[in-house]
């Protein structure tokens, strides 16, 4: 059956680097069998300005129905001064609790030929391939109440409240130990459970969890530490769970080990798979309309959205085998260029890979 994805271009470099990334779905369209039928919808700053809302109804309604969402990214400098709840983030946060996108996940992976793109020694981060779980719609961004109150002595005070129940530590939990048992067996649950209650739960969740799952070693180590590990040491590492707030910050840091943000994928999903799927980085205003963007990272996340939202690893596979070959030709966006290979635009990094499928 013909299979629907929802394409949510977004803001800044966000419309340059989907259209990418749909090059290379209408050639598996074409060539390759994948049967998808693609529409477009608008989201982030993109949306408010339409319509005076980042996720207007019939996005959100397109997204429900969707098998699948490829997005670009959200926000700009145009849109900041505006209330939070109208922000473009809002647009993208709405999507993930109004689908119940509650795993997202990154891996932070350096292709050999970018090596020397990394700000750490080459034999540091040779070969890295980690795979970050981060618990998506729960923890302290989404924990109630929230708010920014007056106290009794006419001081402003602002509070946020963490929360994870058993539940949702157990879902994610999931989440890594079926991921770590397709890779190298490994999990590390990152928790702050020295200080804060509601991650020592999170651990005593995941060590009776782990017991489902024997062949999957299970560690556990304090944020702050993990911080400084991963950028010691990151190949200790296969897969890490974690909750929304660590996850956001540790993904990051793991994202630059590769040298470039413009290279990694992501994906948000929920119990049945269903997902959206972004690059790791964000609508780059400063290069947006330019077409300087690096689309790589956005066509890795078409790739997975195959793998995970489409049941075509094969294709998945190929395309993934695309980006690799095309690297192998010296191909390079300004991002992730040096010294003897050859700098594309956008288009002509998109164009590269479709040649090569
Ligand atoms: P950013 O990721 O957009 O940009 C950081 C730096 O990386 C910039 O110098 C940018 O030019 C570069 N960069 C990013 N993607 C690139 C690519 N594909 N190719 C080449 N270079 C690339 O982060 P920022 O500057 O902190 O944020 C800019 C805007 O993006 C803000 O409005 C922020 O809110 C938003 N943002 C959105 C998302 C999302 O949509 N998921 C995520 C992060 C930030």
């Amino acid at each position: 059956m013909t299979k629907q994805v929802l394409l949510l271009p977004g803001d800044g470099i966000g419309p340059e680097i989907v259209a990418q990334a749909v090059k290379v779905l209408d050639v598996l369209n074409t060539k390759y069998n994948l049967d998808i039928n693609m529409t477009e919808g608008l989201v982030g700053g993109a949306a408010y300005d339409v319509h005076g809302h980042p996720l207007p109804d019939e996005t959100l309604k397109a997204a429900l129905a969707a098998d699948a969402i490829l997005l670009g990214a959200v926000g700009g400098y145009q849109w900041e001064s505006l209330d939070i709840s109208v922000r473009p983030e809002k647009g993208l946060l709405g999507i993930r609790s109004n689908l119940k996108l509650f795993a997202n996940l990154r891996p932070a992976m350096l292709y050999p030929q970018l090596a020397n793109a990394s700000t750490l020694k080459p034999e540091v981060v040779s070969g890295l391939d980690i795979l970050i779980v981060r618990e998506l719609t729960g923890g302290i961004y989404f924990g109630q109440p929230r708010g920014i109150r007056t106290l009794e002595n006419g001081e402003r005070q602002g509070y946020n409240t963490y929360v994870y129940s058993e539940t949702e530590i157990k879902r994610i939990g999931h989440v890594a130990f079926q991921a770590a048992m397709k890779r190298n067996k490994k999990v590390c649950s990152v928790d702050k459970a020295n200080v804060l209650e509601v991650t020592e739960l999170w651990r005593e969740v995941m060590t009776d969890l782990a017991k489902e799952y024997p062949e999957v070693q299970l560690s556990h180590m304090y944020v702050d530490n993990a911080a400084m590990q991963l950028v010691r040491n990151p190949k200790q590492f296969d897969v890490i769970v974690t909750g929304n707030m660590f996850g956001d910050i540790l993904s990051d840091e793991a994202s630059m080990l590769t040298g470039s943000i413009g290279m990694l994928p992501s994906a948000s999903l929920d119990a049945h798979n269903k997902g959206m799927y972004e690059p790791s980085h964000g609508s780059a205003p400063d290069i947006a309309g330019q077409n300087l963007a690096n689309p790589l990272a956005t066509i890795l996340s078409a790739a997975m959205m195959l793998r995970y939202s489409l049941g075509r690893e094969d294709l998945a596979v190929k395309v993934e085998q695309a980006v690799s070959a095309v690297l192998d030709q010296g191909l390079r966006t300004g991002d992730i260029f040096s010294e003897g290979m050859t700098r594309v635009s956008t288009s002509q990094m998109g164009d590269a890979v479709v040649a090569q499928l």
